[in-house]
């Protein structure tokens, strides 16, 4: 029996974004990706180009205000209301697929690094440096990093086939892909009979035709560059929301469709392109980074760290920045996860007929829903008290290159007072919260009918721990980075 004959045939009943008058039909244009990305890029560009040559204030230079005030700010919440919208309007892939026109990519990434593990290294590494070099202050490098972003992701894909960059190694993409299993949209098939008759399976091949001259053929449209086969596709891990499946499908099968969002997290189907999360220890860990993550970045703003570190610090005999730090992030990052989730997992493995790594591996997903919500809560932070500061930075801009039309800037203006936004943030960490539990609760019915809240409890538990870290987190005083309150 074809596996897509266990699935039952209700997508008709969902909701389809691709089915929304005008907007359905913007998003099926073969062109709709690149109209989406051209306006990232130009953001992109003026980003670099005052990070560079504007004024080197944080709070006064659009490279800073923008990266880290407002872009994780729509970032998150597009996930939250909607899905991977960034990597569908990504600027990276606009130039990569530039620069594919000239140099064609003639190797296969290594087997052997076919996994999260670059790509965890690479987020970890963007997030040391971010607390190690205080990027929030710093227009010029925040400028370079966004320029080298595009240079890798170039060189990257200019040697490499298929979406590498995407699928391996780019620390916003893990990120998305992790982040959008709670998201509420994903690109699914719509009727799963249409799949079981299609003799061509263009979604994944792609379509072709035969070329000229001395060329075999030429193609047309690309099929799934993440090697996600829509009938055996399921939930968003590793979907950039690029498309191309939707172009390629010659049946109109493949939509934008609603579905339960955090579902996936329970579930331990075999996926087209990722295999089963039971048995993928990289893609564990990268759920795991990005809950413990979400504490470090937090952390990083609030002064107990700092006096943490001058501890450290007085311990060590040492001012050296770079080790304090990176020994904060092997507590919060390493330790920490381990402390609380390998005893989590010894505890719930007695009850269940699981092992202990399985029951580690299985419900490792179930922390990604508290760890959105502390994310939520961080970035909603920032973008929401400081929602405005977008308005007199780009007045300024102009003004530097001598347009007046706008006025002087007006600087007083700020965002939401944190009154408003706090009982926002503390929302956010409890629908957070909440979703981990059901998805451990899910699981745990998956391992053992009768005993179900005794394997739940030591994953509640560790949820629990979790969320208070987070709320005492947030009502710490945080530095208000890139903005004129800034400490
Ligand atoms: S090309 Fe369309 S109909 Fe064929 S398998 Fe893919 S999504 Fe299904
Ligand atoms: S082609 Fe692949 S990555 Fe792109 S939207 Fe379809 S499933 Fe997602």
């Amino acid at each position: 029996m074809a596996l897509s004959q266990h699935i039952p045939d209700v997508q008709e009943r969902r909701f389809d974004l691709l089915r929304v008058p005008m907007l359905g039909r913007f998003l099926k244009q073969k062109h709709a990706r690149t109209l989406l990305q051209i306006p990232v890029f130009i953001v992109a560009v003026v980003m670099v180009l005052h990070g560079i040559f504007g004024p080197q204030i944080s709070p006064k230079n659009l490279s800073t205000v923008l990266t880290w005030v407002h872009f994780r700010g729509v970032l998150i919440l597009v996930l939250l209301v909607a899905g991977n919208f960034f990597c569908m309007a990504c600027p990276f892939m606009l130039v990569r697929n530039a620069g594919r026109r000239l140099f064609k990519p003639r190797w296969n990434w290594p087997r052997a690094l076919r996994n999260k593990w670059g790509g965890i290294l690479l987020f970890a590494g963007v997030l040391f440096a971010y607390e190690n070099f205080s990027l929030w202050s710093r227009p010029l490098w925040t400028a370079w990093l966004t320029a080298g972003y595009f240079g890798i992701a170039l060189l990257v894909d200019g040697l490499f086939e298929h979406a590498t960059f995407c699928k391996y190694l780019c620390p916003i993409g893990q990120f998305n892909f992790i982040a959008s299993t709670v998201s509420p949209l994903e690109v699914a098939v719509r009727d799963h009979g249409v799949c079981d008759r299609c003799q061509t399976k263009d979604c994944i091949r792609g379509r072709r035709a035969a070329g000229p001259g001395a060329e075999k053929f030429v193609i047309l449209q690309r099929g799934c560059e993440t090697a996600l086969f829509q009938p055996r596709k399921e939930g968003n891990v590793d979907c950039t929301f690029c498309l191309d499946c939707v172009h390629a499908c010659p049946h109109d099968n493949v939509g934008i469709l609603s579905r339960e969002p955090v579902a996936e997290l329970s579930s331990n189907a075999l996926r087209s392109g990722i295999g089963r999360f039971s048995r993928r220890v990289d893609l564990a860990a990268l759920a795991v980074f990005f809950v413990f993550s979400a504490l470090m970045n937090a952390l990083g703003m609030v002064a107990p760290v700092y006096s943490m570190e001058k501890w450290l610090g007085s311990v060590l005999r040492t001012e050296w920045q770079p080790l304090l730090l990176g020994l904060v992030f092997v507590a919060v990052i390493v330790l920490l996860p381990a402390v609380l989730l390998l005893p989590a997992a010894a505890v719930s493995s007695r009850v269940s007929a699981r092992n202990w790594r399985e029951m580690l591996l299985r419900y490792s997903y179930s922390l990604v829903p508290v760890g959105f919500g502390m994310w939520l809560s961080h970035y909603s932070f920032h973008f929401l008290t400081g929602l405005l500061t977008v308005i007199p930075v780009t007045q300024s801009a102009l003004n530097d290159i001598g347009i007046y039309a706008f006025g002087d800037p007006m600087w007083t203006l700020m965002g939401l007072p944190l009154r408003w936004v706090q009982p926002l943030q503390m929302g956010a960490l409890v629908m957070g919260f909440a979703g981990s539990l059901i998805v451990s609760w899910r699981l745990a019915e998956e391992d053992a009918e009768d005993r179900v809240a005794a394997i739940f409890a030591p994953w509640a538990a560790v949820d629990v721990v979790l969320l208070v870290i987070a709320v005492w987190l947030m009502l710490q005083p945080m530095d208000m980075r890139a903005t004129l309150m800034a400490g």
